[in-house]
């Protein structure tokens, strides 16, 4: 088990800044998800840690140890990519064994210790076949398998199951899980994947353009995400926005116009000022139809989507964006009917003008 730092990480590619000063500390025996949309700088990040890229600027240091000038092989980090890149003639033992064999272990313990990751990864059975005689799951817990046999202090992942179709994703995901409670090594995991980040991590890094929005539990990014771009990037389907001023402060609370109209109650928001322009983010989950005592804007349904367990609406209102609401099944709604939404103050995400969010 080893800790990472990341103290200020820069990389630069000529003139282009790809990763811009990352702070990070990653705990021995955690797991922690890197997400962010595609181009951000995850692999890059990823990279540098391995010893596979050329750090510019800052430090890697694991176990406290600056390592950046330690070649990839004297890390002691396994790191398993995207694309499974096995070797297409060896045997799924002789794959796994691979690194064991170069490393010059004796015969007995190469088998005892592949055995071991084998039936871990419940790969036992086919442990003589080819490559090309397994399915995509199986190829990617080869190289899992092949990762894990060098009990490496540090295990990387980059983008491990994006080539794999959803139902094997789901199976490979949770076998991941349990890989890592049973061995718990610390793990550093890739993907631009919000809904793998949530399920896999402990800790979440959201990058964007190189740089760390914010970095915390899968619950903190959920219910306290600090700005706009953490809020619309953590949740599916993604938060809606919705425009507003504050038209007046007292000791009750705020009033606010929403969309050109002043909404009667008071808003319990702090640390807001008169005339002060807000964005009001309210999840799909949270924005509920509602009597037209409690309406904080209306809309009309545009969109209907029925997904079974819960249906989504989309609801079009003048100069914002489509609004998406989460219902029960058992609400009936047509397209054109007029509906009044509203939401409690507690569900109401409140950013600035800068989208920072403002909390109490
Ligand atoms: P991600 O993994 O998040 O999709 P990458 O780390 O692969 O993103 O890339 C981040 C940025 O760095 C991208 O804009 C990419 O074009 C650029 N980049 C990556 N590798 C190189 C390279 N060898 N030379 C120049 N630019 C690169
Ligand atoms: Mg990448």
């Amino acid at each position: 088990m080893s800790s990472i730092k990341l103290d200020n990480l820069t990389k630069k590619y000529g003139e282009i800044d790809v990763i811009k000063g990352v702070n990070i500390e990653i705990k021995s025996g955690e797991f922690v998800v890197i997400v962010g949309p595609s181009g951000c700088g995850k692999s890059t990040m990823l990279r540098m840690i391995a010893g596979l890229e050329k750090i510019t600027n800052g430090n890697v240091l694991i176990d406290g140890k600056v390592v950046n000038d330690i070649e990839p092989a004297k890390r002691d980090v396994a790191m398993v990519f995207q694309s499974y890149a096995l070797y297409p003639h060896l045997s799924v033992f002789e794959n796994i064994a691979f690194g064991l064999k170069i490393a010059k272990l004796n015969k007995d313990l190469i088998k005892t210790k592949v055995s071991q990751v084998a039936s871990a990864l419940e790969l036992s059975d086919q442990l003589n076949k080819l490559p090309k005689q397994l399915s995509g799951g199986q190829r990617q817990r080869v190289a899992i398998a092949r990762a894990m046999v060098r009990e490496p202090k540090v295990f990387l992942f980059d983008e491990p199951l994006s080539n794999l179709d959803a139902g094997l994703r789901v199976n490979t995901r949770i076998e991941l899980a349990k890989l890592h409670q049973s061995i718990s090594a610390t793990m550093v995991y890739v993907t631009h994947d919000q809904v793998e980040a949530l399920t896999l991590a402990e800790k979440i890094v959201v990058l964007n353009e190189g740089v760390v929005e914010q970095y915390g539990t899968p619950m903190e990014l959920y219910f306290k995400p600090v700005n706009k771009f953490i809020a619309g990037f953590i949740g599916s389907p993604k938060m809606n926005f919705i425009d507003a001023k504050v038209v007046e402060v007292n000791k009750k609370g705020c009033k606010l116009n929403i969309l050109d109209k002043v909404i009667d109650s008071y808003f319990s928001f702090r640390n807001v000022q008169c005339d002060q322009r807000l964005s009001l983010g309210i999840r799909p989950e949270n924005l509920t139809v509602v009597s037209q005592r409690d309406c904080l804007f209306n809309g009309s349904v545009e969109i209907i989507e029925y997904l079974g367990e819960y249906n989504l609406i989309y609801i079009r209102i003048p100069q914002q964006e489509l609004l998406c609401i989460k219902v029960d099944i058992k609400l009936s709604f047509n397209v054109s009917d007029d509906v009044c939404l509203g939401a409690q103050s507690e569900n109401i995400h409140v950013f600035n003008e800068d989208g920072l969010s403002i909390y109490e």
